[in-house]
């Protein structure tokens, strides 16, 4: 899908060849995979452990020294220019979905990559270490979780964890052993937030908002907070024949009625999104009126009490839809997890870099989940999105324009330097 790529914006000389570059080595990790002909990639894994092996060469030919934590993320240092430095942390995640992209986390670590690169060409450090760190695990495709790598880092992996079976009945812990890590020592992954500048997340959008603005790069808000429900409404079951239409407690009419009422709230609620992804029906019988129709949730907003204010009345609405047609219902929350705002300052500073780098500042929620979530128990993050064709993710027809990259990887370039002018003058003054 072609973009409007009309920005007449020169992104600095050494940009464009850095993404061409960048896309190239995606195309190299895409090849690592469980599965031909499609990118599957889980973590623990001899794949993963090949695309660790390919990141890690790149990581010591750009200067960096490079090691594994317990769990089995993989992080290269590019040290500061001075001892005793804090460090700034840009990275995403190196695991997959199953039938992925090629650009939904590695796009973020190569984008850290390069940013090192260009400062080695240049003989530049910082005044704070850049370590680029590889997430072992995000999408939790294998343990049917999420955020192991990043919650190890942020201290929150719970050692409950370790009794997690794969659909192999492979263990966590057995897992993280086979790959080389230490499940026993996994506590001392977490990293000691006084040593922490903040961590940067540079991902593909996942949604179709940048390429709607005809904008190659746009800031991220917050990463919005989910509320997921099982709501059941229960009528009584009937001969599809004989009983007349206003005698009915057809629990799926009352299901559907709720369902339009849930599309027509959201839509005037800006930046809300709801979604209700499944529905079963009981007796699931094509001459019986349905008796009980358990239907699914989701519903998500960066601002947490808009968020619960909005599922409130959706309760309410459901209440309403249930007295009306003689239901009962059942409300239950089966997964809640609060938004998580990006840091201001480090944002702005980020912000600023959009500009310096001469491209609009957008500003924009994410409504999906990221590594970002954990770090930012322990940090201020910072995230930045690049326009991805049609919103396309999870999916092999993901796709990002070279020169939206360039745009990415000059926008990062600015960011760490305006980072680092930042740190010097504080600590002059
Ligand atoms: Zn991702």
């Amino acid at each position: 899908m072609p973009f409007a790529d009309d920005l007449p914006v020169p992104v600095g000389a050494w940009a464009y060849p850095a993404a061409e570059l960048l896309l190239a080595r995606a195309e190299q990790l895409a090849l690592m995979t469980e599965e031909p002909s499609r990118i599957t990639r889980r973590a623990f894994t001899p794949t993963m452990r090949e695309v660790q092996e390919q990141v890690a060469a790149w990581m010591h030919a750009a200067g960096m020294s490079v090691r594994r934590d317990n769990i089995g993320n993989l992080i290269g240092v590019y040290p500061a220019s001075t001892p005793n430095a804090p460090t700034l942390l840009i990275g995403s995640h190196l695991d997959t979905v199953r039938d992925a992209g090629k650009y939904d986390g590695p796009l973020g670590v190569l984008a850290g990559l390069a940013c090192v690169e260009q400062l080695t060409a240049s003989g530049q450090h910082l005044p704070f270490n850049l370590e680029v760190i590889a997430f072992v695990d995000e999408e939790g495709l294998r343990f049917h979780t999420a955020y192991l790598g990043s919650e190890a880092v942020s201290g929150d992996f719970k050692p409950d964890y370790l009794h997690l079976t794969d659909d192999e009945g492979i263990t966590l812990a057995d897992a993280i052993r086979a790959f080389g890590g230490n499940p026993d020592r996994i506590a001392q992954d977490r990293r000691d937030p006084a040593t922490l500048l903040g961590y940067c997340e540079l991902h593909i959008e996942q949604g179709p908002v940048l390429e709607q603005a005809s904008i190659p790069v746009g800031v991220v808000t917050a990463i919005a907070g989910q509320t997921r429900m099982a709501i059941s409404f229960r009528g009584k079951a009937g001969h599809a024949g004989t009983v007349p239409m206003q005698l009915r407690r057809d629990a799926l009419c009352g299901a559907a009625e709720f369902i339009l009422a849930v599309e027509a709230y959201t839509r005037e609620s800006p930046d809300m999104v709801a979604t209700v992804g499944r529905i079963n029906a009981y007796p699931d019988v094509s001459n019986v009126i349905p008796a009980e129709v358990t239907i699914s949730l989701d519903v998500r907003h960066k601002d947490n009490s808009h968020r619960q204010r909005v599922c409130k009345m959706l309760l309410e609405r459901a209440q309403h839809i249930c007295i009306t047609r003689h239901l009962t219902l059942d409300w239950r929350i089966v997964h809640e997890n609060p938004a998580t705002p990006c840091d201001p300052a480090l944002s702005g500073i980020l912000g600023a870099a959009v500009q310096q780098a001469g491209y609009p500042l957008l500003h924009l929620p994410s409504g999906a989940g990221h590594d970002a979530v954990a770090m930012a128990r322990i940090t201020p993050i910072c995230l930045l999105f690049v326009r991805c064709a049609g919103g396309i993710s999870h999916h092999p027809d993901e796709a990002v324009q070279v020169g939206d990259v360039a745009a990415a990887l000059d926008v990062l370039h600015h960011f760490v330097h305006l980072l680092a002018n930042q740190l010097s003058l504080g600590t002059e003054q």
